[in-house]
């Protein structure tokens, strides 16, 4: 045995990288632009994505993350960005339907 343990001991995470605390996993980043593609799938995050009531707290209803985990934050943010107010939203959730065809955004004359 030759080796010496002179480990020089590094800060665990470097700070300043966005991270916040206690977040373990940074969220989903957002489309520059919402598509008519984009919105489907993010029906389907936060319907699939559902909170459901558990001991202790709410959790995901499909991967049992603490509620909102990261795809029904990321479909919310989705949906808001395509128009959808927050009781439309919610709404949908309650409704369960993953295929629920969302409104496209108000356009002139379409
Ligand atoms: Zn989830």
């Amino acid at each position: 045995m030759s080796s010496v343990t002179t480990r020089t001991v590094r800060p665990a995470a470097p700070h300043g990288s966005g991270q916040e605390p206690g977040e373990g996993l940074r969220d989903i980043p957002l489309p520059p632009y919402v598509t008519g593609e984009d919105a489907q799938f993010a029906v389907r995050a936060v319907v699939v994505h559902a909170p459901r009531r558990w001991s202790g707290g709410t959790v995901c209803r499909n991967d049992a993350s603490p509620h909102p985990c990261r795809l029904h934050r990321w479909g919310r943010r989705v949906l808001a960005l395509r128009g959808l107010r927050a009781a439309e939203i919610d709404a949908l959730i309650e409704r369960g339907d993953p295929t629920a065809v969302v409104r496209p955004p108000d356009r002139p004359g379409a």
